[in-house]
């Protein structure tokens, strides 16, 4: 259902290939849609063959082109290092762009918008080639991002020097309270030099949208906006779980993995009636070490709490023996590979969240006002983290021994602190909060919506 009809706008929007970049990237070219500009995604060649999509009748307008990343049978895992993977990316990724755009060009439908992720900074490069409006997306918290415009302009200079790091925007953080490319500079070659250098040429830019929402980050998009041009257009998540504006849109509709959604949902409905349930998921990247899988195994079973826990089919061997049968006969938790992560997060009985803190899962549970425990792992995680507690109120970290391990007894005393202690209800009410903003946000009118107005009309009279 389009809102309007607009004249010759045509946006292409350009995910970094990976689930938490495509997630809100073809969100935000729903709610272009809607708005009457005719949107693109373009996503790789392998996705085109590996992803689960099932767009809903709303998104099937969205055409759905790809290009290349230089791995076309297999992507990432199909590459010897990250590096080689990112050098192929940088290379093909340009390339296989200015194909598709001459291709749009010549079947009638030319682009005059590349909406690209930051990570993709090349995206500028084509889009002034070929005098297109270019645009920047970013699907970090702007905190994150301030904090690597810092670094990539020497603002901030690596390795860190100080014990505490000071930002514009931002509450004085701990090193380790920065993203791991910054306060653990050095391991991560490939990663950090593409998300360092996010920042590199976005002074050409148009326009830079952030996936957050005003009320959420109002110090720090205050102050990048004296910048640069900025939107805020979050939260992105499917309108049916905020604004209801979109009729058919009910999730995301791409699931680098299947699912699990009946086995997931039936569970869930079936728990005893006033049963509360701890979810427990990292996302579609962190991987846990083995010894870490077991204490947050043991952690969650002695937490007496139900617990749905996503381990994905490549993370399975990790869990402790016997744990599996365990939790059956005792109807304790279930594991399931993937999940329906927003309906799961939705349903009455979730009460708490066991997160790596990648900023969807974040951005999820506090528009649908669900409180966290979070064990970060590295990129911008450990900055989520803190937000979620210090800032958004909503939380409490997790906290590893020297190790680098969160020990079970951690887990367990977190879970209780958030189920049923008083510090808890605190994080019940702001989360509660937050859910009420982020709806209002992207509601008609709402800081979001403005800006998305506004971003409209700019490609409209372009
Ligand atoms: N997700 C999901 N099912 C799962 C786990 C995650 O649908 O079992 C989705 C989640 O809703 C989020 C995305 O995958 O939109 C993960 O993004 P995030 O930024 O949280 O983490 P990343 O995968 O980038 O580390």
């Amino acid at each position: 259902m389009e809102q309007k009809t607009s004249k010759q706008a045509h946006v292409l929007v350009l995910p970094y290939p990976a689930q938490g970049h495509i997630n809100p990237m073809l969100e935000f070219a729903k709610r272009l849609v809607f708005k009457g500009i005719k949107s693109t995604l373009a996503i790789t060649i392998f996705q085109s063959k590996s992803l689960h999509m099932h767009l809903d009748p709303e998104s099937s307008s969205i055409a759905i082109e790809t290009f290349s990343d230089g791995y076309d049978e297999g992507g990432y895992a199909q590459a010897e290092s990250t590096e080689a993977y990112l050098e192929s990316l940088n290379v093909a990724g340009p390339k296989t762009l200015e194909e598709l755009i001459k291709k749009l060009d010549d079947i009638g439908q030319p682009v005059s918008a590349i909406v690209y992720d930051a990570f993709l900074n090349w995206g500028l490069d084509v889009a002034k080639k070929f005098g297109l409006i270019s645009v920047p997306f970013f699907t970090q918290s702007a905190a994150v991002n301030n904090i690597y415009y810092h670094v990539n302009r020497g603002l901030l200079q690596l390795p860190l020097s100080e014990t505490q790091v000071s930002i514009p925007g931002l509450p004085l953080l701990e090193a380790s309270e920065t993203p791991s490319f910054v306060h653990d500079y050095g391991p991560y070659p490939g990663f950090s030099g593409l998300i360092l250098n996010q920042f590199s040429n976005v002074d050409q830019a148009d326009w830079l949208l952030l996936d957050t929402f005003y009320e959420l980050e109002e110090k720090v998009v205050d102050w990048m906006a004296k910048l640069w041009k900025i939107g805020t257009v979050g939260p992105t998540l499917p309108s049916m779980h905020l604004d209801k504006t979109l009729e058919d849109d009910r999730d995301y509709g791409t699931n680098i993995f299947e699912p699990k959604t009946s086995v997931s949902m039936n569970w869930l409905n079936n728990r005893p009636s006033g049963a509360s349930v701890v979810y427990v998921a990292f996302g579609s990247w962190a991987s846990l070490n083995p010894e870490q899988m077991e204490e947050l195994a043991w952690g969650l079973e002695g937490s007496n709490c139900h617990f749905l826990w996503v381990v994905r089919e490549n993370e399975e061997t990790k869990l402790p023996s016997k744990f599996l049968e365990e939790i059956s006969e005792s109807d304790q938790g279930l594991v399931v590979s993937w999940s329906p992560q927003l309906e799961v997060l939705a349903h009455e009985s979730v009460e708490c969240f066991v997160t790596h803190c990648g900023f969807n899962s974040v951005i999820e549970a506090l528009s649908l006002g669900v409180a966290m425990v979070a064990m970060p792992q590295w990129t911008d995680q450990p900055t989520n983290a803190k937000y979620v507690e210090d800032v958004w109120g909503t939380g409490i970290r997790a906290l590893p021994d020297e190790k680098g391990v969160v020990r079970r007894e951690i887990v367990e005393k977190c879970i209780k602190e958030v189920m049923v202690g008083e510090k808890g209800k605190k994080m019940k009410e702001n989360a509660k909060k937050w859910k009420r903003l982020a709806k209002e946000a992207i509601n008609e009118g709402g800081s979001s919506d403005k800006n998305i107005d506004e971003f409209v009309a700019k490609l409209l009279c372009s």
